[in-house]
């Protein structure tokens, strides 16, 4: 519920007038919906690291002032022109995928998450940091009724990239699957691998991780700092898929030798440096590694319906969207447990 007054027609958003400056809470006008789009009254929005692209610059051709937010969960409150599947009232919710062109070649062959004109929602469109946002229905996936807006909300990006990497990773259960990182990312990650019916390896930092891992769901427990993961992870057999979640490539090289035959290493977490690999690593058992963009709303739907049936949920911590600074850089530091979601 909006805890802003504001004049009638208006509302509240958290923008980033330029790359550096930082957030700024302004009054704008309520907008309105134009054909194949909906307006959205935004009931949470989680903080992503990904939004650093908007709020320092970084993705090229950004239009400023932009309002960030791509793990949107509200209402829809008016439709545009053309809209038929989707109605005033329903429950919905917009991730990082935010549309595509359905002209370019990767589009007629149906493969929308590779669209070469791929919108990123938040980045190229105004996001969910703010009262209400306009979407395109391509953008849209109906939320269930179960999961709460703030619960929903990390689902929509942090949830979505770990449970299609780790099912498309193609390990069937029991294999073994090493989450790396127990964080935004790898927290989910372990719940999802340990209720996908694989036996899961949790590798984090520091021997305090190991309760909280196990509580997610890790059948094992490996201190990337007291031992070495790939050898703790051969003693298993050798993993079928690591998810790689923390944003160290150096980490991620270093497990490369933890994967088994046919074993691949799937790259979720983005950090700037290169993962290095010789060639012989992958010949020698057939290995390999993926990267992993994503999703479409309809993964998404897949994510939140999992969530429903199997009791995964994100650990989150809540501000209000007056306080959208304060949260990006609660997110910044690294010490949430474990995402952040801004109410409204
Ligand atoms: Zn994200
Ligand atoms: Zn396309």
């Amino acid at each position: 519920m909006a805890t802003a007054t504001v004049a009638v027609g208006t509302m509240k958003a958290a923008q980033i007038a330029k790359p550096g400056a930082g957030f700024q809470i302004v009054e704008r006008e309520i907008p309105t919906p134009g054909a194949g789009q909906v307006r959205i009254k935004v009931h949470a929005c989680g903080v992503c690291h990904s939004d650093v692209l908007v709020v320092e610059g970084g993705w090229p051709g950004v239009q400023y002032p932009r309002i960030p937010g791509h793990e949107v969960v509200g209402i829809i409150d008016e439709v545009g022109t053309g809209v038929s599947a989707w109605k005033k009232g329903q429950r919905v919710g917009v991730g990082w995928q935010g549309g595509q062109d359905n002209t370019c070649l990767q589009c007629r062959r149906g493969d929308f998450a590779n669209c070469r004109n791929v919108k990123v929602t938040g980045v190229n469109y105004d996001g969910g940091y703010q009262q209400y946002m306009v979407a395109p229905v391509e953008a849209l996936a109906a939320v269930p009724e179960s999961l709460s807006d703030a619960e929903a909300a990390p689902l929509l990006c942090a949830g979505i990239t770990t449970f299609n990497a780790l099912r498309h990773g193609g390990a069937m259960p029991p294999d073994l699957v090493a989450v790396q990182g127990i964080g935004g990312l790898g927290h989910l990650g372990v719940q999802f691998a340990n209720k996908s019916g694989y036996k899961v390896a949790a590798i984090g930092r520091g021997a305090e991780n190991a309760a909280l891992a196990k509580k997610l769901g890790a059948h094992v427990y490996i201190d990337s700092q007291a031992t070495k993961p790939a050898e703790e992870l051969q003693k298993l057999g050798g993993a079928k898929v690591i998810l790689a979640t923390a944003p160290s490539s150096k980490a991620m090289s270093e497990l490369i030798d933890g994967l088994g035959p046919n074993g691949k290493l799937m790259v979720i977490g983005a950090g700037p440096d290169a993962i290095e690999v010789t060639p012989i690593q992958l010949i020698v058992g057939s290995k390999s590694i993926q990267g992993w963009w994503s999703g479409i709303p309809t993964d998404s739907e897949d994510t939140l319906h999992f969530c429903e049936l199997t009791g995964v949920r994100p650990m989150i911590e809540t501000y209000p969207l007056e306080k959208a600074a304060e949260a990006y850089e609660r997110m910044l530091s690294g010490k949430a447990q474990f995402r952040v979601v801004l109410t409204m």
